[in-house]
């Protein structure tokens, strides 16, 4: 290695792909795929490969903080020592007055493991309050709650070598060919040299993970759980079921049974809108393999269901007994490249570190006496969508928002706008000067970004890596850690004296001590001794842990898995006369969220440079659009104006928008979240970004 390149992680998704970045005499950096890195062995996806362009564009980075004591003043530079010092006096002001709960961060499933411990420390150790959560709650959250209910914990079971390993991939509610683009290509990989393998995916657009599938079931959305309970019920019919697992190893069978006998495969397959032939053949499939992976994201996540259609799938393995053996298991792709490493130290409004539990007093005390702070609340936090609702009603009076971009990834955005209009103190910690959240902030602070900082991420797998500082921040930049401790010091608060972000790591891991996470003991020297380590490590497992659960022994008080069986009454916002499509929005492939790093990059808009409506041909041609014609959708919450892009690969009925678009200029009509609903699981929270009820019309000027 050259002494100017430093091993990191990729900093888009969660399948965590190792990186080279090198520093030429220029300060100019490169970043290349690492051949050594077990993960993706040198290959990078479009994102991956153009990741030096962000870092080497400076032209739209804060360079020092900011402020302003009313929001019609000019924004003014000031001091790091006056922005804080002003900071802690108002969050100290608020929280003397109205209480702890009347302040709260809203982070990021890309800040790093570091990050989220002292900003988690900081508000549920020392401020006294649980209100911290990030837009991992937008995408994960329904997953860490069914692993919780199934397995006893938020324990993801596989790893990625489970790919190579297995005969049989059932994919829902995931396109990984865009969305997890390193991932998917060693299952293409796979099948290539084992043409034998089974490729099921599950989604109501003809993707391109679809289209190498052996079947494609292209369901009616919100159907998923109709079509797993009747996969189920096949099983079960044709004792393609393990029973002595089931017996030994679960919980809930015979009402799982009961429950997916109340409806004839017949009857799914009209309700999914797919022939009945196709869930039969699922289900062989299935069986006649040796092993089952299950794969699944946003498709089965963000639903007002999407903790039960989670349930629904990890079933399958469980009837099946394909859990916890090589190639087999529950694997949910994690949407940002950190969402593991903050479940780990339990960075949402619900969690604490470690997995332990907010409800449980012993765990709370544990916490509290290892911080060495004050009690720790029992009253859960404001998850993503109620902490812009509680802004909206007065009840949460001052916001922290850093590395995300609410006003384009929460759902009826135009609401949340409203919502920090009326906040009564916004700080915004950015790398960009471009999110539409700094025309609300009172307070703005410079964040150092990727390449400029150290740390830690785990990825999808559980797979942390050490990624590595090459250059400075510019200007007077900082990293997100060191922002966090010198607020809470200026707070009052002992505790955040750390010297280095080594530091700040070993507390974590001492803090996992005697929990099924176990990592005590890990430092930066020991992971990069092992290039990257999979948790849990200890003392039996000097090398990490590739794969969880392989003596069947759960995290439960039964030590057995749990089988659930809800109803499976879809709660969605229907479809009717007035607003007669289902609009789903997700990802496309060169695009990273809120496109503040990928939107730099012109290449990467060589693949679809504007955001476009996908609808099927048919329905263009009953309503008169013809191909690129401007089109108004609108919903009961607001309305986006793009042109059409006609396609079969979608299911009649079905619109999709890209979820990347924001506000450009003074329109906010690219933005897919004017029109999407506010509805949540009740459990995960998670709002219902994949269905809601639109109009498309053509659009003519007026
Ligand atoms: Fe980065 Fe994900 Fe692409 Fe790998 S697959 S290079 S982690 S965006």
């Amino acid at each position: 290695m050259k002494e100017t390149e430093v091993t990191s992680t990729c900093c888009y998704c969660g399948v965590g792909c190792g990186v080279k970045i090198q520093l030429d005499k220029h300060n100019t950096v490169t970043v290349i795929g690492d051949e050594e890195h077990p993960v993706n062995r040198g290959k990078l996806c479009s994102k991956g490969m153009n990741l030096q362009y962000t870092v080497n564009d400076k032209s739209d980075r804060l360079l020092y903080p900011q402020m302003r004591y009313h929001r019609n003043m000019p924004m003014q530079r000031v001091s790091w020592e006056d922005a804080l010092t002003r900071t802690a006096a108002v969050f100290r002001t608020m929280i003397d007055k109205y209480g702890p709960d009347a302040v709260a961060f809203y982070a990021s499933g890309q800040c790093l493991t570091e990050e989220y411990y002292v900003i988690n420390k900081l508000i549920k150790g020392f401020i006294g309050s649980n209100n911290i959560d990030t837009n991992s709650r937008l995408c994960m959250s329904s997953a860490v709650a069914a692993y919780k209910m199934v397995l006893g914990e938020d324990s993801v079971p596989i790893c990625y070598d489970d790919i190579e390993l297995s005969d049989c991939f059932l994919v829902e509610g995931a396109n990984p060919a865009w969305c997890h683009p390193i991932l998917w290509r060693r299952v293409e990989a796979h099948k290539a040299n084992h043409p034998d393998t089974k490729i099921i995916v599950v989604d109501p657009r003809k993707t391109d993970s679809a289209a190498i599938a052996d079947l494609h079931l292209q369901i009616q959305p919100g159907t998923d759980m109709v079509l797993n309970y009747a996969i189920g019920r096949m099983l079960i019919e044709q004792d393609a079921i393990d029973n002595h697992f089931i017996a030994h190893h679960t919980e809930g069978f015979e009402d799982y049974k009961a429950r997916v006998f109340e409806r004839t495969v017949t009857e799914a397959a009209h309700i999914c809108r797919i022939p009945e032939y196709e869930i039969r053949q699922a289900a062989t499939y299935i069986s006649e393999s040796k092993t089952l992976l299950t794969m699944w994201t946003m498709g089965l996540n963000q639903s007002v269901k999407g903790v039960d259609k989670n349930l629904s799938l990890i079933n399958l393995n469980l009837i099946t007994g394909k859990i916890g053996k090589p190639g087999s298991g529950p694997f949910s792709l994690t949407g940002q490249p950190n969402a593991m490493g903050g479940r780990e130290v339990g960075g949402l409004a619900n969690l604490l570190p470690a997995h332990r539990d907010l409800k449980n007093e012993a765990h709370r005390q544990e916490v509290a006496d290892f911080w060495g702070g004050t009690t720790l609340s029992d009253k859960p936090g404001l998850t993503a969508t109620e902490m812009f609702e509680a802004l909206a009603d007065g009840k949460l009076k001052a916001v922290w928002i850093l590395c995300t971009n609410p006003l384009t990834s929460l759902p009826d955005t135009r609401t949340v706008e409203q919502a920090l209009e009326k906040a009564k103190f916004v700080v915004v910690q950015e790398i960009s000067n471009k999110p539409q959240t700094l025309a609300y902030a009172d307070v703005i602070l410079p964040a150092a970004a990727w390449a400029e900082k150290e740390g830690t991420m785990t990825n999808s797998e559980r797979r942390i890596s050490h990624l590595h500082k090459i250059i400075d921040p510019p200007g007077e930049a900082l990293p997100d850690a060191e922002i966090i401790c010198r607020f809470a010091k200026k707070m009052g608060f002992a505790g955040f004296e750390y010297p280095n972000t080594e530091a700040i790591y070993k507390e974590h891991t001492r803090l996992t001590a005697r929990t099924n996470l176990h990592i005590e003991g890990l430092d930066y020297t020991k992971i990069d001794k092992h290039k990257t380590i999979q948790w849990p490590y200890n003392k039996r497992r000097k090398t990490g842990t590739t794969r969880l659960f392989t003596d069947h022994d759960f995290y439960t008080p039964s030590r057995k898995a749990i089988i659930h069986s809800p109803d499976t009454d879809l709660h969605s916002e229907l479809p009717d006369t007035a607003f007669p499509f289902i609009l789903t929005t997700g990802r496309i492939r060169d695009q990273w969220h809120t496109m503040s790093k990928t939107g730099k990059v012109s290449k990467l808009k060589q693949h679809i440079s504007e955001s476009q409506l996908e609808i099927h041909r048919e329905d263009a041609e009953r309503l008169g659009v013809t191909e690129g014609q401007l089109v108004e959708i609108t919903s009961r919450r607001g309305n986006v104006r793009v042109k059409a892009s006609l396609s079969t690969s979608i299911k009649p009925g079905c619109v999709f928008l890209p979820m990347h678009w924001g506000k450009l200029g003074d329109t906010d009509l690219h933005r897919a979240n004017n029109l999407t609903n506010p509805l949540l699981d009740p459990i995960s929270k998670e709002p219902d970004f994949k269905f809601c009820a639109v109009q498309v019309v053509p659009y003519e000027k007026p």
